[in-house]
């Protein structure tokens, strides 16, 4: 097998675990009845559909076609590793935070009806690990996948959905939590302990 090969079928093998890690959180989440959907506005299912472009549907067009062709190139070996290795970091994460999350997640944003405010585990540093698990995801995209339009475009697409829903997810948390989520806010950074 080709070395190029191993990294499209390891990413392939990341995206499906990912998906497959998901199904019971999305069944447990849906029961949930939703208090305030006023963000669950067509915006952010753009900013959804944006960034699945960028993690699912170019990589994919790329892994199965290789198109598109001009922006490959051949892949070193230890960038193929350091994509396993981020892959299975993304996905760790993945699930420590659904785990954590449990009932109170949602795909879009919305708050729930007895939505609890998660400070605590990986929540305890950063008010965004799921995103850091995506951005971990995207990162472990551009290692596996060696083409200069379909690697790199998990972090566009997914950055874009972070871009410009960090903000209003912040503003609707403190809106539901008040003077708890603002206090939660001084001690914690978003997506990086200590940095960001
Ligand atoms: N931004 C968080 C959660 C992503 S899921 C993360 O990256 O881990 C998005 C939903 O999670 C939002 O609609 C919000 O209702 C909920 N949420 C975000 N932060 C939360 C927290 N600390 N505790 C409980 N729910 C939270």
């Amino acid at each position: 097998m080709s070395l190029v090969l191993f990294a499209k079928i390891a990413w392939a093998v990341g995206v499906v675990s990912w998906y497959v890690l998901r199904i019971p959180f999305q069944r447990k989440a849906k029961r949930q009845q939703v208090a305030d959907a006023r963000h669950r506005t067509a915006r952010d299912m753009t900013l959804l559909s944006i960034s699945t472009l960028g993690l699912g549907v170019l990589p994919a067009i790329y892994a199965l076609t290789s198109f598109p062709r001009f922006a490959s190139y051949t892949p070193v070996p230890a960038q193929v590793v350091a994509g396993v290795l981020v892959f299975a970091a993304a996905l760790w994460l993945f699930w420590r935070t659904h785990r954590q999350l449990g009932r109170n997640w949602s795909v879009t944003l919305e708050i729930k009806d007895k939505h609890k405010l998660i400070t605590s585990g990986v929540y305890e540093r950063v008010r965004h690990p799921m995103y850091s698990a995506f951005f971990l995801w995207a990162l472990a995209q551009a290692l596996l996948l060696p083409n200069f339009i379909a690697g790199p475009a998990g972090l566009v697409g997914f950055g874009t959905l972070f871009l410009f829903r960090v903000g209003r997810e912040e503003k609707m948390m403190r809106e539901a939590f008040g003077a708890e989520y603002e206090a939660y806010e001084k001690r914690t950074k978003r997506v990086i302990p200590g940095l960001y």
